[in-house]
């Protein structure tokens, strides 16, 4: 790959985007990112994040704003019915938000000011060009005479725009534009569950449940019938504070139900009566839908995630799926998939956004010149497929039958192995 390269367009203005292009503007390169959402405001993502090893040492990196980031857990604890500890488990877990990495990202970016980060750090000499351009959905790539051409929609002035680049990064998540374009056929199939999410402040619970839910990530499995919650703190929604009573409790329900089922559309269909496939979000979840699931929650869940059942004022839903590609260099190595438009990870091993960092870490070695380009895709795709596959096996443990399980962990290890022998797997590279 080129040393320096002129004219570099990201897909996807979010958190795999921002890395990409907060690493590239800092080598130097010029970045230019395309995010289809119409302004740079974002709320009502109201979605704790698990800040992975990539992402602690991207932020290390390229935090230039030294500001906290993350409420530290020093475990996961196994909750009784009761709230009773039944086990800990020793693991440091670093937990942050969407909201707040999101502004982070944009104020090392381009300097964006917002409430989480009143002083962006200003742009060194050194950097390349950074533009952030909201509402621009693209709608056509194609490789030209050696350039990669982008045809974008403008979202708030209603015309089409186009642009050429030197290289092109595919950032724009799940749903991926640019992965339909060059790999119309990957799948994204459900998982047989739902994912209920919600947030209240610190302030809002009792003494009692603050005190059992501090410190520590807090998991609770049920049989009758099967299905389990997660909870962790998070920095505050407003401006990111991660001081204690300022922050924001986050949890995670993981609920059986079949997609052929009328429960299923009744989930899934928001207060305008439109049906989703993917997620109802915050502020669109129907208010009988939310009052039947904590009813069922007062049945089945510790009295202490219940009481955040009843106090969660934006709660929403997501269907659980996942999806992973074969490849994932295209154009002679001109366009490149990351993040979720990747490979999309059930959410329980809370390994989506660090992926997103293994990939931007990844392309720095590329430019570089410590990596070649088919090194990066290997080891984009089998990071990939590991993480995809265990993030299965803990799904199957808590929400499916042993049968489930262990074919999931047999797959696993299959992988596994696969990897270790060369060229076995991912045989085209
Ligand atoms: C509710 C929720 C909870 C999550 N919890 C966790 C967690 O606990 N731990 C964890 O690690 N990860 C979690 N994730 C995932 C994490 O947010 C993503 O993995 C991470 O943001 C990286 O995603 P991405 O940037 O690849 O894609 P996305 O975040 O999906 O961003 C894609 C971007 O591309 C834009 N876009 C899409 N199509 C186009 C187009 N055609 N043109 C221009 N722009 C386009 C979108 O508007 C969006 O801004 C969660 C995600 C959600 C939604």
């Amino acid at each position: 790959m080129e040393s320096k390269l002129n004219n570099i367009v990201i897909v996807g203005g979010s958190l795999a985007g921002l890395m990409h292009g907060i690493m590239l503007k800092r080598l130097g390169h010029n970045v230019h990112i395309l995010e289809q959402n119409a302004s740079s405001a974002r709320s009502g993502y109201a979605a704790g994040i698990s800040a992975g090893p990539h992402v602690q040492e991207f932020l290390k990196n390229h935090d230039f704003t030294k500001l906290p980031y993350s409420v530290d857990a020093e475990g996961i604890q196994l909750l009784e019915k009761t709230s009773k500890v039944k086990r800990f488990i020793k693991k440091p877990y670093r937990l942050t938000s969407w909201t707040l990495l999101y502004y982070r990202l944009r104020a090392n970016f381009d300097g964006l000011r917002s409430d989480f980060c009143s002083d962006p750090p200003p742009a060194s000499e050194s950097d390349g060009k950074a533009i952030f351009d909201t509402g621009k959905r693209v709608i056509d790539v194609e490789l030209t005479d050696g350039t990669v051409k982008l045809r974008y929609e403008d979202v708030n002035r209603d015309k089409d725009g186009m642009l050429y680049a030197d290289f092109v990064i595919g950032a724009d998540g799940a749903n991926s534009f640019i992965r339909r374009k060059v790999l119309p056929n990957v799948q994204r199939p459900y998982a047989g569950y739902v994912a209920f999410r919600g947030t209240v402040p610190q302030r809002d619970v009792s003494e009692e449940t603050n005190r059992i839910f501090d410190g520590r990530l807090s998991l609770c499995n049920m049989s009758k019938p099967k299905n389990y919650i997660l909870l962790y703190n998070i920095p505050g929604e407003e401006s990111g504070s991660v001081k204690p009573g300022e922050r924001v409790l986050n949890y995670i329900w993981y609920y059986n139900v079949a997609e052929s089922s009328q429960d299923f559309t009744d989930i899934m269909t928001d207060t305008d009566g439109h049906v989703h496939h993917s997620m109802v979000p915050t502020g669109k979840l129907r208010k009988e839908v939310w009052d039947r699931q904590t009813g069922i929650g007062k049945s089945v869940l510790p009295k202490h995630f219940v009481e955040l059942l009843e106090k969660t004022k934006q709660p929403f839903v997501s269907a659980v799926s996942d999806s992973i590609v074969p490849a994932a260099s295209f154009f002679d190595g001109k366009l490149i998939l990351v993040g979720d438009a990747l490979s999309l990870f059930r959410p329980h091993v809370a390994l989506s956004t660090n992926q997103g960092a293994l990939h931007c870490s990844l392309l720095a070695k590329v430019l570089k010149g410590e990596m070649s380009m088919m090194q990066w895709e290997r080891k984009a795709l089998q990071y990939a497929s590991s993480t995809r596959l265990s993030s299965i096996v803990v799904g199957n443990y808590g929400q499916k039958g042993l049968v489930s399980f262990f074919v999931s962990i047999i797959k696993y290890f299959l992988v596994i192995i696969g990897q270790k022998i060369p060229g076995l797997w991912p045989s085209k590279l």
